[in-house]
């Protein structure tokens, strides 16, 4: 018998030390958060029983294409959406917005025309003359022809299709549609009036899935209009906080929004100098705005950091490095953009869904304290990873490693906010009785390792008034 009772707290010590060791297992509830977190811990166990029955009912499992209509029914995902989720750090500005928006809002607009240029469906605002001598059908003469025609836009706006498996066989395949669906948007919100409707609505979308804030990964686009106008650069950023300004106007608790310049890895050495030049001139104009410097593309293809090298000394004086690293299942390769992620002292690490191969760059960071940028629907759907229990960055979750769970690029798969990512990883990626304190940790991550100041606490202050009457809210359900 008490060799049973000192081998029981044995175990106990050690589930002990994994719970405090996992991320948010060592922050404190007080006695309301505590009574949400039981309820919270029982339905997720209870949507779990259900599919420990049955493995196939496991909605993080099967392809977010044909779960997403019935994650929106889990009562968890109910609760992520009400839930204050702090602020949203990794998306790209191009595929911020849902489809559907785009297609009712945005393509019904006046003026907007449509034509194929090297295979790519593209859409673009102009003078009636100038389309028809350009040979540009206008949208509303395609719908009149095709009654399914916005059903067939939203498959040229997405990813989305019946059978993925099938559509994209590899990687390659589904990174080569991915790229088309940025190209066909492209000249459409590069229309002044049209990005402004977009970039209102951008923020809309955070703020309705409880989110105060939010940095976007993007380049300048050259605005134009009607009359023939191109815009500067500094228009572009002068329009985002215009807009961004208004928005705040009707929604009181939203932060704002920030944004990182990123650039095709692809470049040449010459484009990136002249880029680098012109990124830090912008960003002396606009200091609140432009907060640091990504590489984006499809991490196989284009140049790695080492290659970049040469051209980024310096620079992170003025401009943080936010970089996508390790988005690979490669080992020995595309991964070792790590090492120069962490080496280069970037703040924030875009997937590192390859670091849990890397035991030294791991120490690294954890020293360094650099966020891990956690995107699991991205990943699914991009095909690094089918199955989120699977995924590797569940290593440092449970090891406290400092992660934020990020949309990356949200429109393309249909979805919109953070909720479904939360969702996939508190399900999938965390111990069945992890609940409140993971949570919390996860919002409170995602403002201490956001692009904000020290002194702008005010983030941190509507965060907590928020979650203070989440809290309450959710008390109510249960007294
Ligand atoms: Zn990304």
């Amino acid at each position: 018998m008490s060799n049973l009772l000192s081998y029981i707290s044995e175990r106990t010590r050690v589930i002990n030390q994994e719970r405090a060791q996992f991320l948010g297992g060592d922050l404190l509830l007080n006695e309301d958060e505590y009574k949400v977190d039981k309820l919270i811990t029982k339905l997720k166990v209870e949507e779990l029983e259900l599919s420990y029955k049955d493995s196939t009912q496991f909605l993080p499992k099967q392809h977010f294409f044909k779960s997403k209509n019935e994650i929106v029914n889990s009562k968890i995902f109910k609760i992520l959406k009400k839930l204050p989720k702090g602020h949203s750090l990794h998306t790209h500005s191009l595929a911020a917005v849902s489809i559907d928006f785009i297609i009712t809002n945005i393509t019904y607009m006046d003026n907007i025309y449509g034509k194929y240029i090297d295979d790519i469906f593209k859409m673009k605002f102009m003078k009636p003359e100038n389309a028809k001598n350009e040979g540009w059908i206008s949208l509303k003469e395609m719908r009149e022809k095709d009654k399914d025609f916005d059903k067939w836009l939203k498959t040229q706006l997405s990813l989305v299709v019946v059978n993925p498996e099938e559509s994209y066989p590899s990687i390659e395949s589904v990174w080569t549609k991915f790229k088309k669906t940025f190209n066909c948007v492209y000249d459409m919100l590069s229309y002044k009036p049209a990005f402004e409707v977009y970039y209102s609505q951008c923020l809309k979308e955070l703020y309705d899935d409880n989110i105060m804030y939010g940095e976007f990964r993007g380049t300048a686009m050259p605005l134009y209009d009607l009359q023939g106008t191109i815009y500067q650069d500094e228009d572009f950023f002068k329009l985002m906080l215009n807009v961004e300004q208004k928005f705040k106007e009707t929604h009181n608790d939203f932060y704002g929004a920030r944004f990182i310049y990123s650039i095709y890895r692809g470049v040449s050495f010459e484009d990136l100098r002249k880029d680098l030049k012109e990124i830090l001139e912008l960003q002396q104009k606009f200091p609140k705005l432009i907060v640091g410097l990504d590489f984006i593309g499809f991490e196989e293809e284009g140049h790695s950091l080492l290659h970049f090298y040469p051209e980024l000394i310096g620079v992170e004086k003025d401009l943080h490095f936010f970089f996508h690293a390790g988005e690979t299942n490669w080992f020995g390769h595309t991964d070792m953009n790590l090492v120069d992620a962490v080496l280069l002292k970037s703040k924030r690490i875009g997937h590192g869904f390859a670091l849990s191969r890397h035991p030294v760059v791991m120490d690294l960071l954890s020293k360094e304290d650099i966020a891990i940028e956690l995107c699991p629907i991205s990943n699914q759907v991009l095909l690094l990873n089918d199955d989120p229990r699977n995924h590797s960055v569940i290593t440092l979750l449970a090891k406290g490693f400092p992660v934020v769970v990020c949309s990356d690029d949200p429109a393309v798969w249909d979805a919109s906010g953070l909720s479904f990512d939360w969702y996939v990883t508190f399900m999938a990626m965390t111990p069945k009785n992890c609940g409140l304190k993971f949570l919390k940790q996860l919002a409170l991550n995602s403002i201490k390792y956001s692009a904000l100041n020290e002194d702008e606490t005010k983030a941190m202050d509507i965060w907590t008034k928020l979650w203070n009457k989440f809290i309450s809210d959710m008390l109510l359900h249960i007294e």
